[in-house]
């Protein structure tokens, strides 16, 4: 109940139009309840008086009421759809500015495939019922109520043999809407399922080809597609086998009303209008009552769906602003980790006691092998996680009390993956900046290197790099991301890993690129690749999470330890290759 109020918030503030449906809702039903009476009356007028004028009256009545209950019902069909329609609008869009607020902590553990079909089929299933629902309960209560009063003063046994079928109705939609409810969200599963197979099939067709697994690929598509198939014959067998149930149902009732009622009109306690008013209304109200069956289910969903959307709107980000963070405009760029340690949470520390400080415009290289803790140590600058103990400053500033919003504006960060957007080239390199003009994405193109590949292309700057880039290698890939980078001019600049798996060439171009890119703005380098690194002003040698070495390349060649034995492996290793010639790896990941 207290989803469903919670649900309903984001219905309250369209109460102007709410009220409006609320009227036309009431004069449909209100039309709607009238015309059996005025059609009966008008019967018995008819056979009555013999009056034709009486008839073409009650005639122009009846054809009136109907128009206006059919002007009400446009309403009330038009606004219960707008209403539905802005609400899930709302809600969608609160959901999706709530997930860009949750940090990377809640992206670790979150599924993606959970995630979008909250923002999707869990919306759709609140929509429902508020479009449904809401007003359908209102006019369902003025129907039952309404038709009761009616039928009872009209003929009292009558109504009360009628009256009691309605339970029997009820329970019967309840029956077979909450047997169907499972079937459906088992197909709502299961198409999800199938996307997800789909998705990943085609994503990793490469794979699947070369290692010859069509078969294996098309079992499990059509394994999924046979469940999918499953159910929805056994929903459509269900509906099949309860609609004539349905029928039979009201039938039951009806022909009691003829058989009884009729026997009343011989005796003359009951008009033949009033007969006729008696099936009209066990029709109207027969097929409410069942309406109310269904919606008692669809009132479960709802509460399912919107439990699982809360869930996420509920989520506290991790990482957040305090109430009075300050803005900061462009920072010089002094950095400093102050005794910092950090854990992911689930395992041990995984960065402990690190303590080092950069001055503006410097250049700081991060070494250590895979998992020794440098991408963690550069996700702790723009605050993607927050320390577990100690402090990291920029500026003499503890990041923690600036708004996030300042604080990225001055770190940009070239992650290891780097990703694409599906659109132009131009558009991607200004991501950071959309209001940027065509030289200065240009010149950031110049500088990153990459200006004369993109003139290359058939469309030049207008080239559509697909779902991943997929046109692009990765070295052509990562001067991309150095132009969007270097475009955001940012004080502090973060590589992770942006050279590796390039060839020596590309190296080249992106070293050049890199000059430019580091120019006056302080700059964390992650590589394997040291020779990038030799004029870096200082050097971490990182192991299991803390600080082996540190110094210049100098310092630390001549203090003989882990930083020059990779050093020299690396060159030998570089004069046995003849130089690393392993060509540009065009990847279509
Ligand atoms: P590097 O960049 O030096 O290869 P990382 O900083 O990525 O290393 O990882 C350091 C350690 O933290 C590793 O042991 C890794 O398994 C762990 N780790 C990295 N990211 C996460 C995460 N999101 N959740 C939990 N543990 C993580
Ligand atoms: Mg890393």
């Amino acid at each position: 109940m207290k989803i469903i109020l919670r649900l309903l918030v984001f219905v309250k503030k369209r109460w102007p139009t709410l009220l409006l449906g609320f009227i036309c809702i009431t004069v449909s039903t209100v039309g709607g309840l009238v015309i059996p009476r005025l059609l009966g009356n008008g019967i018995d007028t008819a056979l009555s008086s013999g009056e034709k004028s009486t008839i073409v009256t009650l005639a122009m009545i009846i054809l009136g009421t109907t128009l206006l209950r059919s002007a009400g019902r446009f309403g009330d069909t038009y606004i219960t759809q707008l209403v539905s329609q802005q609400a899930s609008y709302d809600v969608r869009n609160a959901l999706y500015d709530h997930l860009h607020k949750l940090g990377f902590a809640y992206y670790d553990k979150a599924q993606t495939g959970q995630i979008m079909s909250r923002c999707t089929a869990d919306i759709e299933a609140a929509r429902m019922f508020l479009s449904a629902g809401l007003l359908n309960l209102i006019q369902m209560f003025i129907v039952i109520v309404g038709v009761s009063t009616l039928i009872l003063t009209l003929n009292w046994q009558l109504a009360l043999m009628t009256l009691a079928f309605m339970p029997v109705i009820f329970w019967q939609t309840l029956f077979v809407s909450g047997k169907l409810q499972p079937i459906w969200a088992r197909v709502q599963q299961a198409i999800g399922v199938l996307g997800v197979t789909l998705q990943e099939s085609l994503f990793g067709v490469k794979v699947v080809k070369a290692y010859c697994l069509q078969d294996r690929e098309n079992r499990k598509f059509y394994g999924q597609a046979n469940d999918l198939y499953g159910d929805q014959i056994a929903a459509a067998r269900i509906q099949a086998i309860y609609t004539p149930v349905m029928t039979v149902l009201v039938a039951l009732p009806t022909a009691l009303v003829l058989w009884f009622g009729g026997r009343q009109v011989i005796d003359g306690n009951l008009t033949i209008g009033g007969i006729t008013q008696f099936i009209l209304y066990l029709g109207m109200m027969a097929g409410f009552v069942s309406r109310l069956g269904q919606l008692a289910n669809m009132i479960s969903r709802t509460i399912s769906a919107g439990r699982r959307i809360f869930e996420i709107l509920d989520t506290e980000p991790a990482v957040k602003d305090k109430p009075d963070a300050v803005q900061v405009g462009k920072v010089n760029g002094q950095v400093s980790f102050n005794k910092v340690s950090f854990t992911y949470g689930t395992t041990a520390a995984v960065l402990q006691d690190i303590n080092f400080s950069v001055e503006p415009g410097q250049m700081v290289a991060l070494i250590g092998g895979s998992g020794s803790g440098k991408t963690t140590i550069i996700n702790l600058i723009s605050r993607f996680y927050d320390v577990t103990g100690g402090s990291v400053t920029v500026d003499g500033l503890d990041i923690r009390d600036v708004t996030l919003s300042s604080l990225r504006k001055n770190v940009v960060v070239t992650q290891q993956d780097i990703f694409l957007f599906s659109s132009t080239i131009r558009d991607n390199i200004a991501y950071g900046v959309p209001n940027a003009t065509s030289e200065q994405v240009e010149s950031a193109a110049k500088a990153a290197q990459i200006h004369d590949f993109i003139m290359s292309l058939p469309d030049g700057y207008n080239t559509w790099v697909g779902e991943r880039g997929v046109t692009l290698s990765g070295g052509e890939k990562q001067r991309v991301a150095i132009a969007r980078s270097l475009l955001m001019d940012p004080s502090i600049l973060i590589l992770d890993d942006s050279t590796s798996s390039v060839d020596a060439e590309t190296e080249h171009l992106i070293l050049r690129a890199l000059d430019k890119l580091i120019e006056g703005r302080t700059t964390f380098v992650i590589t394997h690749r040291l020779p990038i690194i030799r004029n870096a002003d200082l050097i971490l040698v990182l192991e299991n999470g803390g600080i082996k070495e540190r110094g210049t390349h100098n310092e630390l060649m001549a203090l003989n330890g882990l930083y020059r034995q990779t050093y020299e492996s690396q060159l030998e290793a570089n004069r046995d290759a003849g130089l690393n010639q392993e060509g540009d790896t065009r990847d279509g990941r």
